[in-house]
């Protein structure tokens, strides 16, 4: 993807604060933190979103965030951790090259990652079930 920042950065034609890099990855210090911390995993080839994203490349950066957050944690010391993925505009994706944010939490942050719970109806629980083939 010739216009893509994060192919860019995720292959070195950009300089990023970077955490860690293999062939497949780089994870970068995201530049609008949410914490102190806040960092992106960035696959080396393209995909717009996790719909595009091939399995392997799925399962291999699933176990990456599992391995960032024990060494983003033993090292900044933080209270909690967040793994998010955005896709799609109306999820608040505004980068469309499939990335992870791992979001270290601090007590007393002002990260706002919450929602307010409503309550699943017996009619959309049917109705989703139903949607799904169970
Ligand atoms: P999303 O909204 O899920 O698409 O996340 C995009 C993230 O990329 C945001 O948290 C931005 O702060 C971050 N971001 C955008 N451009 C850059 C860049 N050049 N270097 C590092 N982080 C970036
Ligand atoms: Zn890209």
């Amino acid at each position: 993807m010739d216009n893509c920042i994060f192919c860019k950065i995720a292959n070195g034609e950009i300089p990023s604060a970077t955490l860690y890099e293999d062939e497949e990855f780089r994870v970068i210090l995201d530049l609008g933190p949410a914490s102190k911390g806040h960092a992106l995993i960035l696959p080396k080839v393209h995909a717009a979103d996790i719909y595009e994203l091939p399995e392997e490349t799925a399962g291999k950066a699933m176990i990456l965030a599992k391995h960032m957050a024990e060494k983003m944690k033993d090292a900044l010391h933080c209270d909690g951790f967040n793994i998010v993925q955005n896709n799609g505009e109306i999820a608040g994706q505004t980068v469309f090259h499939f990335h992870m944010h791992l979001i270290p939490r601090y007590k007393g942050d002002q990260v706002g990652l919450t929602w307010t719970p409503g309550k699943l109806s017996d009619k959309d629980r049917d109705e989703i079930l139903e949607k799904l083939g169970r």
